[in-house]
């Protein structure tokens, strides 16, 4: 029996512990461009936004002869079909690194693996030990379920490689995983060979599996090469997330993955929980799961290199041009479509913070770009790379000429 006798409707306590702080960043920042200049919006990271980055029209058949078949309408196993397993297992696999059907797990976007493994692996309370800067939804995540995330650091003068000490200095009794993103969003940095390994020992010691975001897998510039974080684990559990959405320029598709690299054979329970977890959404759209097979195999390789070159073109021009800036240092990428800049702050003493930065940019220049915050790095903006490049100039330019006009060089006004 109930005594109620009114509507008395509140949000959960998982809902009211549920934030993104991009979103709500962005929606309190004080927003007037300037009238008289065009608007340029370098903080989205959807590259599809723009209209000058399309996907490959293989994909597009792909998915348009999955509906036409009428194979893909209903359900499938909630992991998803045995064929599109089976694709991205073989996409995955290389000569050192095989997986199967049964190591992969279809999800609704890589956002959705990644939930899965945090979840899987910690219970409220627990914590996980996540980039700063980084991305911020893997905070959203965990605490909305009452999990807490510890931050290591990034080092900015090493291009972005983790601090392997602080990395260290993080881990408790509580800590049940060690959660790296390679390429990076927001750094665009890509690790070597000897990084990885110098992080997995790290994992070795602890005992800690690794969740690693590789949704920006091979987006990296000529001179790097991307490795996965499983093809040197020859003896550390790792749960790698990835998907179309970056690399096959789909985010809207919401189509992700989990790959099960289990070299030690101490993830048994994980694949059971993992399973079951992907049982409360019933899995990954059927229609993309039925493209999936052509999309891995037949997207032709000029289609990638085409857009990989077109973001290292981007990333070059940006990079000139704002190493001109006063008062700004930009941190060349590697990969991925972001460039981190760092905001001298003595030498442009009108702004205290990168927020307000960024509100008198929008003001005066009509350009934005995510304040350093959104990533836990305050003092820096971050730059999305997938604009056409007229407009990424005249950007550029007008972040210069902004500059220009609040620089005051401390030094010499000291020395005067
Ligand atoms: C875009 C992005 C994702 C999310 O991918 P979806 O497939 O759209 O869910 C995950 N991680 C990072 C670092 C990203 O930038």
């Amino acid at each position: 029996m109930s005594s109620r006798n009114q509507w008395d409707l509140h949000r959960s306590v998982w809902a009211s512990s549920t934030h993104n702080p991009i979103r709500s960043l962005v929606e309190n920042l004080h927003m007037e461009p300037n009238p008289n200049k065009k608007f340029l919006a370098l903080s989205i990271g959807d590259p599809t936004i723009f209209g000058n980055f399309h996907t490959s029209s293989v994909v597009v058949d792909a998915l348009t002869e999955s509906v036409q078949s009428m194979k893909y309408d209903g359900y499938a196993n909630s992991i998803g079909h045995e064929s599109a397993r089976d694709a991205v297992a073989k996409y995955s696999s290389t000569d050192n690194l095989k997986y199967t059907a049964d190591d992969i797990i279809l999800t609704n976007g890589c956002s959705a693996a990644i939930e899965n493994c945090i979840i899987c692996l910690a219970n409220p309370g627990q914590n996980i030990l996540i980039p700063k800067p980084g991305f911020s939804i893997y905070k959203t995540l965990a605490e909305s379920l009452g999990i807490h995330v510890r931050y290591y650091n990034l080092l900015p003068d090493k291009c972005w490689e983790i601090d392997l000490e602080n990395l260290k200095e993080q881990i408790d009794e509580d800590t049940v995983a060690i959660l790296v993103n390679n390429p990076s969003n927001p750094c665009g940095s890509v690790y070597n060979k000897e990084h990885l390994k110098a992080i997995l020992d790290v994992a070795r010691s602890y005992f800690l599996p690794v969740i690693s975001d590789e949704i920006y897998e091979y987006m990296v510039f000529r001179s790097e090469k991307f490795i996965p974080m499983a093809l040197v684990a020859d003896d550390i559990p790792v749960l790698t997330c990835s998907g179309l959405t970056k690399r096959f320029l789909v985010p809207g598709w919401r189509v992700g993955w989990i790959k099960i690299h289990d070299p030690v054979g101490v993830l048994k329970e994980i694949r059971t929980g993992l399973t079951a977890l992907s049982q409360k959404t019933l899995g990954c759209n059927t229609l993309a799961q039925g493209a999936l097979p052509k999309i891995l195999t037949e997207t032709p390789e000029t289609f990638f290199i085409k857009t990989i070159n077109a973001l290292e073109r981007h990333a070059c021009t940006a990079y000139s041009i704002l190493s001109e800036a006063k008062g700004l240092t930009p941190i060349m990428p590697q990969g991925a479509m972001y460039m981190m800049v760092s905001i001298d702050f003595e030498n442009l003493p009108s702004f205290q913070t990168d927020i307000q930065f960024i509100e008198q940019m929008v003001k005066e220049e009509s350009v934005f770009c995510l304040p350093g915050l959104c990533f836990n790095y305050p003092g820096y903006i971050r730059l999305v790379l997938t604009l056409p490049e007229d407009s990424l100039i005249e950007a550029c330019q007008r972040i210069i000429e902004f500059c220009n006009r609040y620089y005051i060089n401390q030094s010499e006004k000291q020395q005067n």
